[in-house]
């Protein structure tokens, strides 16, 4: 439900404000006045009486306005999948103020004429921030560097290939040395290509009685390897996309503590399910899914063996390795909360598993599944959680987002986590309907999304406090 609020000034009171780029983590008031964060504190007064609409935010948190640093909107040049339109109503709804869109669109971002054509339809159709990112290599073909320096002038926020991985070690490292001179982060989809060949799932017990091909971890931790060495021999910061295996973490906390400028993200699917889900749904909930959110029997989703929603690049890997990613994200190896949401058609993903293309849609199950998963679970406090969706990705990006320090803009996520909910086809916003997540009763959900102090998506209507789920939370 999109309403557009119209007046000039809004004060939300009565919520719980965690501003983790400040430390402030309280009950207080904030006041949105022309577009910017006016001010923050106990009983602040509302400046204008008479165009300050109030909301009563009270027993709810108050965050930034969260950001999800790894989007495919699909323009241009697929916007049968999805839209500038469709992609930014999505994430509105999953409480998303910013999004970074990839380069992997037809044609590439790969030249400062295609940003400029992004940029300005963002503007005119996106109803959250649009941030791009451009390609390393011309066409992301892995050849030739794209014109980096032209991309950054045309406002890119980082390169990467997104979708393909340079194999070229030494394209690789001119790349980031090129990124370095234009003070660009390099982003990284880890993905040997040798290693992998044509593997359409994780390798593992259940590729091998599935009887489909593999996509060993391997393949992943061989890039983030040579990501780590690039890293460090050039000093250009190298943040690794959606991390799936444990090999991955172990590399990444290693080199950190070394003080080698590398960070990496993890996306919700790889962090809840596991390979045991394209066996089908009985298979997963007897064995790998058995603990996952307490679910009673009646409660839990149902799907078919070889469902071509369970199929991503990287692949869901096995029960270790989602362990491995869980703590990763508790110790702080990873930084960054992100959801590859990645549309495709229903006629791409109804074939059969072999030739479905990979990727799911995320922005909208996102907060509630890392809620779920992190929150609920006590893995991590609020404030951590809320970091790795906002001052984390503006760090890396060096977005002027991510706070609500006064005098920022007044993008601001009101959310609720204990709001009880189930996710269906009908109400996504996206244009696609590649989610393994519909009929999956969920805890947590953005209450208000608000962009430039403008209300873009509100769920107060439909929020409810039903008792089943809460009732069960440990
Ligand atoms: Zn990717």
């Amino acid at each position: 439900m999109l309403t557009m609020a119209d007046a000039t000034s809004l004060l939300l009171t009565g919520g719980r404000v965690i501003d983790p780029a400040s430390g402030f983590d309280g009950v207080a008031d904030v006041l949105l006045t022309n577009g910017k964060i006016a001010a923050v504190g106990k009983d602040v007064p509302a400046d204008a009486a008479r165009t300050t609409s109030r909301i009563d935010v009270k027993g709810l948190i108050v965050s930034p306005g969260l950001i999800d640093l790894h989007v495919h909107l699909r323009e241009p040049g697929q916007s049968a999948k999805e839209t500038m339109a469709t992609g930014t109503a999505a994430a509105a709804r999953g409480g998303f103020t910013s999004v970074v869109c990839m380069p992997n669109t037809s044609p590439a971002i790969d030249n400062a004429g295609t940003v400029a054509l992004i940029r300005e339809r963002a503007a005119r159709e996106g109803v959250v921030n649009v941030f791009v990112t451009g390609a390393i290599s011309k066409g992301i073909a892995g050849e030739e560097l794209a014109p980096i320096g032209s991309l950054k002038q045309a406002g890119v926020v980082a390169i990467t290939d997104d979708g393909h991985c340079v194999q070229n070690n030494d394209l690789m490292r001119r790349a980031l040395e090129y990124a370095k001179m234009f003070d660009l982060p390099v982003m990284d989809h880890c993905q040997d290509y040798s290693m992998v060949t044509d593997g359409v799932m994780h390798e593992g017990y259940w590729s091998t009685a599935l009887g489909l091909r593999g996509w060993p971890a391997t393949g992943e931790e061989m890039i983030v390897a040579r990501n780590i060495l690039l890293a460090e021999l050039t000093g250009t910061r190298v943040h690794c996309q959606h991390l799936s295996s444990a090999g991955s973490v172990a590399l990444l906390r290693e080199a950190k503590k070394r003080g080698v400028p590398i960070s990496g993200e993890a996306c919700p699917h790889h962090f809840v399910l596991t390979d045991a889900t394209i066996a089908g749904s009985a298979k997963f909930w007897a064995e790998d899914g058995r603990k996952l959110f307490e679910y009673e029997p009646k409660d839990r989703p149902v799907w078919p063996n070889y469902d071509t929603n369970f199929k991503m690049n990287p692949p869901l890997r096995s029960a270790k390795d989602r362990e491995a990613i869980l703590e990763g994200l508790a110790d702080g190896t990873i930084e960054i909360l992100a959801s590859d949401h990645a549309p495709h058609c229903d006629y791409e993903k109804e074939v059969e598993f072999d030739y479905a293309p990979f990727g799911i849609t995320g922005l909208e199950t996102e907060l509630a599944l890392c809620l779920m998963q992190l929150h609920h679970t006590k893995r991590l406090s609020l404030p951590d959680l809320i970091r790795k969706f906002t001052v984390a990705p503006a760090e890396l990006l060096r977005l002027e987002k991510g706070t609500l320090r006064v005098g920022a803009d007044a993008d601001v996520t009101v959310i609720d986590p204990d709001a009880v909910w189930t996710f269906t086809r009908e109400e996504s916003a996206s244009k696609s309907s590649n989610s393994p997540f519909y009929g999956w009763p969920l805890k947590g959900r953005a209450v208000l999304t608000i962009v430039g102090g403008k209300i873009v998506s509100d769920e107060r209507a439909t929020r409810e406090r039903a008792k089943p789920l809460a009732a069960r939370a440990a």
